[in-house]
């Protein structure tokens, strides 16, 4: 069994995604993950994330390796776990960046097509619903206002001690949301098949019950 979750930056996607995989006991797959890990192997090497033919000449050299350790995702680059680095806010540009490059998808994506094989998954992302598991028994779009979802990751960034400018961070979303949804290769959609969640004025529990009761359903 996999459930698919799609939607825009800071919808709460991997909030609802891990407690659902732990709730269901199933594997939770984080993909922005993975595209944040090759973004920080481009920065590390000094490689300019909107070089298609640069990152493509990088991307065998991408030691990315995805394990879990009681029951959380951990992302190894090159053997280091950086699953903290990734987080940082500027890692969420370049993520978003490298993203468009075709060839990066493609790496990205058979490596996920192989754990959701493998094992019964919750993924979340952008492009899970329409692109890398079309067919999955479940699947979600979750979204929220601009607003609401730069207040929680300002939220997230203050909690971790990062403090950036409200509007700088509503301004990076929304261009977030243009890059995702405007690429030429698998971009953000909501298909017609996915379940649609406006979680702005829901708490994460009203969310995971509305969830569930499709899933239970
Ligand atoms: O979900 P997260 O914000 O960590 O993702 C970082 C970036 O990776 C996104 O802005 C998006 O551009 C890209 N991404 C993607 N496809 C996915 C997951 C993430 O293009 N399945």
């Amino acid at each position: 069994m996999n459930i698919a979750i799609d939607g825009p930056s800071g919808a709460g996607k991997s909030t609802i995604a891990k407690e659902l995989a732990k709730r269901l006991n199933i594997t939770y797959l984080d993909t922005g993950a993975m595209y944040r890990t090759v973004a920080l192997k481009a920065l590390l090497i000094g490689v300019d994330v909107n070089d298609a033919e640069a990152v493509e000449k990088m991307l065998p050299s991408v030691d990315l390796d995805i394990k879990y350790i009681d029951g959380v995702q951990h992302v190894y680059l090159d053997g280091n776990d950086v699953s903290k680095e990734i987080r940082e806010h500027r890692m969420s540009k370049a993520a978003s960046d490298i993203s468009r490059i075709p060839a990066v998808r493609l790496k990205l994506v058979d490596m996920q097509r192989a754990l959701a094989a493998k094992y019964d998954c919750v993924l979340d992302g952008r492009d899970i619903t329409s692109y890398v598991l079309p067919d999955a028994e479940y699947k979600f779009f979750i979204t929220a206002s601009p607003e609401v979802r730069a207040k929680r990751r300002f939220d997230e960034l203050a909690a971790k001690g990062e403090t950036i400018d409200f509007s700088v961070l509503l301004e990076d979303i929304k261009k977030r949301d243009y890059n995702d949804s405007h690429r030429d290769f698998a971009p953000l959609t909501r298909t017609a098949d996915s379940t649609y969640i406006d979680t702005s004025d829901m708490t994460i529990e009203q969310v995971l019950q509305k969830v569930l009761s499709y899933i239970e359903e």
